[in-house]
């Protein structure tokens, strides 16, 4: 890569702006973005360029409003009855398109279904490189460029990686990593429309129908309150009394890698280095002891609940609240009196 940029001379002070991918799901603005446009600003002013967002939809320019209030100062929008849903191929050709003419320096997405998709194909089109799955952002002292940090090897490091001779530089971050802005309304910025060059011959593949299986139980992404079980449940029946605390505080249902592993939760429920990484406001991790790798997932959590029988169990260590007992005693207790409230 290295060699063909040198031979494709590629003029790097030609690449200005950090953009954001303001990812929409089913017509609503997804927290991801937020999150982004609130680490973007930060990027953006330290290296003395515009944070952008890209906005790609079917009538979605009202959202470019929350964008401003977010940080940013202008927003490239892409409208049409193609982008009603995200579509593999015409948000390619769209993102691929914007960097092209626009030439961004860095192009962020979030590391969520869509944006790990998306990502690799517009990096691949654009020749640049792309760090997936980060957990961390920075400026790198002495180059000026992007550091992205991300867990390799298992998780044993965390590696920074830079991207010194391709543009833009590209990354996807997972959602809850950061925390949203607060929003100012008083904020505006430029809309800059951009016309679709998607035909509908481009499109290969065609939206058939919509199949929920996550509920409001597995949307531990945007969750404020998450009630996660671990392998002291013991057997997959003992859920549902996390299921029930989960539902008295209108929370969102979690569990460890060994509870998923062992088949008492579906896949999408885990929490952790190679499951979610979330951040609510209230994080319970019943019967789980605490890995490094759990605790990967789950400690940007705004406050830590943790009820274990072992009361030396590392989850203590990162807990702001614990209690010392057997889940299947203290968990009907909770629910019982938070129900109450
Ligand atoms: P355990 O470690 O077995 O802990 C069970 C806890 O329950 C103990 O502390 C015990 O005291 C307590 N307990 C038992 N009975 C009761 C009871 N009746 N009442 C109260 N407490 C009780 N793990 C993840 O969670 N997420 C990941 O994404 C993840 N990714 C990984 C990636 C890699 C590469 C590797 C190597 C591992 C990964 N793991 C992950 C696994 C991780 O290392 C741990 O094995 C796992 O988190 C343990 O789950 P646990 O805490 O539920 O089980």
């Amino acid at each position: 890569r290295e060699e063909e940029a040198k031979t494709a001379g590629i003029d790097k002070s030609a690449y200005r702006d950090v953009w954001v991918y303001i990812e929409m799901n089913e017509g609503q603005l997804r927290n991801v973005g937020l999150e982004l446009l609130g680490e973007g600003r930060k990027l953006a002013e330290a290296m003395g360029q515009r944070l952008c967002g890209v906005l790609i939809g079917d009538n979605v320019e009202p959202v470019a409003k929350e964008a401003f209030a977010a940080g940013a100062d202008a927003v490239y929008l892409v409208e049409g009855p193609e982008y009603a849903h995200y579509s593999p191929d015409a948000f390619t050709i769209a993102c691929t398109d914007l960097i092209k003419t626009y030439k961004p320096s860095v192009f962020l997405l979030g590391a969520t279904n869509d944006g790990r998709d998306l990502g690799p194909r517009v990096a691949c089109r654009v020749e640049t490189g792309l760090t997936a799955d980060c957990t961390g952002l920075g400026i790198d002292e002495q180059t000026g460029l992007v550091a992205w940090t991300r867990p390799a090897f298992g998780g044993n490091i965390m590696a920074t990686i830079l991207c010194p001779e391709h543009r833009p530089q590209m990354g996807t971050v997972r959602p809850k990593v950061f925390k949203k802005p607060q929003p100012d309304y008083s904020r505006s910025g430029e809309l800059i429309r951009v016309a679709s060059k998607v035909r509908p011959t481009d499109i290969r593949t065609k939206l058939v129908d919509v199949i929920k299986v996550c509920t409001a139980s597995c949307n531990l992404e945007e969750a404020e309150i998450i009630v996660s079980g671990g392998r002291g449940m013991c057997k997959p029946e003992n859920f549902v009394l996390i299921e029930e605390l989960a539902d008295a505080l209108g929370g969102a249902v979690g569990a460890s890698r060994a509870a998923v592993d062992a088949g008492w939760k579906p896949a999408l429920h885990q929490v952790g280095q190679t499951g979610k990484t979330v951040g609510p406001k209230i994080y319970f991790a019943c019967g789980i002891s605490g890995a490094i790798q759990h605790l990967a997932g789950m400690s940007s959590s705004d406050i830590v609940i943790a009820i274990n029988k072992d009361a030396d169990a590392p989850i203590f260590k990162v807990a702001d609240y614990g209690i010392v007992g057997d889940v299947m005693e203290v968990l009907p207790i909770l629910t019982e009196e938070f129900r109450k409230l």
